[in-house]
């Protein structure tokens, strides 16, 4: 049974639904994510973008460099200017940030990433995998998992 997850930026003009559970759950320890946030990782519900269902405001898009090349695009909200969630080269999926969620203690990390930049002073569960660089999301993902990204991509494709 999936539980409600809304959330929001920090003045209110964004808010938003998922509508249901994430397909899964990132902790991100690489650098790209410490410097986007200030901070010692990232939590980002991977979901089809469909399931984020707007209920106020339009989060803007800002391009944001990376330390490999190329952009990383970061959704804001206009105002107060706090990052509801991102993308990775595939619009069909949205990376919401856990952070922004009314009640972050709802989710948990499936997996922690990069943990080759992992600041040594976070510890990590030994119950949870962890990887140094990235993992093979069709080993990890629940089968369920794998069946929506493979349906969201394709409808994204027929839009297109
Ligand atoms: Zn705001
Ligand atoms: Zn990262």
């Amino acid at each position: 049974m999936s539980v409600r997850r809304d959330g929001g930026c920090a003045c209110g003009a964004i808010r938003y639904r998922l509508t249901s559970d994430p397909l899964f759950t990132h902790c991100c320890h690489c650098l790209n994510c410490q410097r986007q946030t200030g901070s010692a990782f990232v939590i980002n519900l991977l979901i089809e973008a469909d399931r984020v269902e707007p209920l106020a405001g339009v989060a803007v898009p800002v391009d944001v460099p990376r330390d490999e090349g190329g952009k990383q695009r970061i959704f804001r909200c206009p105002t107060c200017q706090v990052a509801v969630f991102s993308e990775y080269g595939r619009p069909a999926v949205r990376f919401v940030r856990g952070g922004t969620l009314d009640d972050p203690s709802g989710v948990a990390p499936d997996v922690h990433i990069f943990t080759r930049s992992k600041l040594s002073w976070v510890g990590l569960p030994d119950s949870v995998p962890a990887f140094e660089v990235y993992y093979d999301t069709n080993a990890l993902w629940p089968a369920s998992s794998l069946e929506r990204l493979e349906a969201a991509i394709a409808s994204a494709g027929t839009d297109a």
